[in-house]
């Protein structure tokens, strides 16, 4: 059981590290930031678009990183794309605590799908391994950043 669980989350990881979704510059776009964590070597940039209600019609990214940044990247995209700005970054917040084995999170989770909440324990996985924690959390911090109107973070 605890192999097969474990086939399918690398599985997925992989899948999403080798062939990213929404990687691409979109030709418009509302907000961009830049990403880095030097401790990898991941460097990304998040395209926000959103409308006059603040949710967030288009999320799309470039960069280069390590496996892990461009699969979190790539899954960050998908989940948050026709989300509001606050559900969003409330997302965020649940992904980080639960990445960082803070357990607050389960209950901003109760208000999110299960397919969400499944994907993001799938990459909150990385905890069991600290280092990669930045590279996991960092497409998410930069999208942070691009909503609030910030153009560069980094994990240092
Ligand atoms: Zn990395």
């Amino acid at each position: 059981m605890l192999d097969d669980l474990r086939e399918l989350y690398q599985e997925v990881i992989l899948d999403h590290g080798k062939n990213p979704r929404n990687f691409r510059r979109p030709e418009s776009f509302s907000r961009e930031a830049v990403g880095n964590n030097p401790m990898c070597g991941d460097a990304l940039v998040i395209y926000l678009s959103l409308d006059d209600d603040q949710t967030i019609t288009d999320v799309a990214f470039q960069g280069k990183g390590c496996a892990i940044s461009v699969a979190s990247a790539s899954m960050m995209t998908e989940v948050v794309k026709g989300m509001t700005v606050e559900k969003a970054e409330a997302l965020f917040k649940a992904f980080h605590a639960m990445c960082t084995g803070d357990d607050d999170a389960s209950q901003i989770l109760d208000s999110f799908d299960e397919e969400t909440v499944e994907r993001l324990r799938m990459l909150a996985g990385v905890r069991q391994f600290p280092m990669r924690v930045k590279c996991a959390t960092l497409a998410w911090h930069t999208m942070d950043a691009a909503v609030n109107g910030s153009h560069e973070i980094s994990t240092e």
